[in-house]
């Protein structure tokens, strides 16, 4: 073909090169990539919707954003957190029995 001699470049040479070099690289990055962003996204979001955290809710290990930053959603959030985690509430909250 043409561009064989041209380019010197063997066509077969260039889609095997694709399929099994550079697509499971820039597949292998998103997965990690994605996962990273996740993990880390995960761990700083608010505890009422997708923003990010940004106020820690005190007793707690939520993060809550600038809009649910208010002491209704405060006291709902340690509310919450004394009934889901009951030995993490009571260790963060010094041992104290009905601190919420
Ligand atoms: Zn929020």
């Amino acid at each position: 073909m043409f561009w064989q001699s041209w380019f010197n470049v063997d066509p077969h040479h260039v889609l095997r090169s694709l399929v099994y070099d550079i697509w499971p690289n820039i597949a292998a990055s998103a997965i990690l990539g994605t996962a990273i962003f996740w993990r880390l996204y995960k761990k700083d979001k608010c505890a009422s919707c997708w923003r990010p955290g940004v106020h820690r809710v005190e007793g707690t290990h939520y993060r809550t954003c600038h809009k649910h930053s208010n002491s209704v959603d405060h006291k709902k959030l340690r509310e919450q957190h004394r009934r889901k985690y009951p030995v993490e509430h009571k260790l963060l909250n010094g041992g104290k029995r009905g601190c919420n």
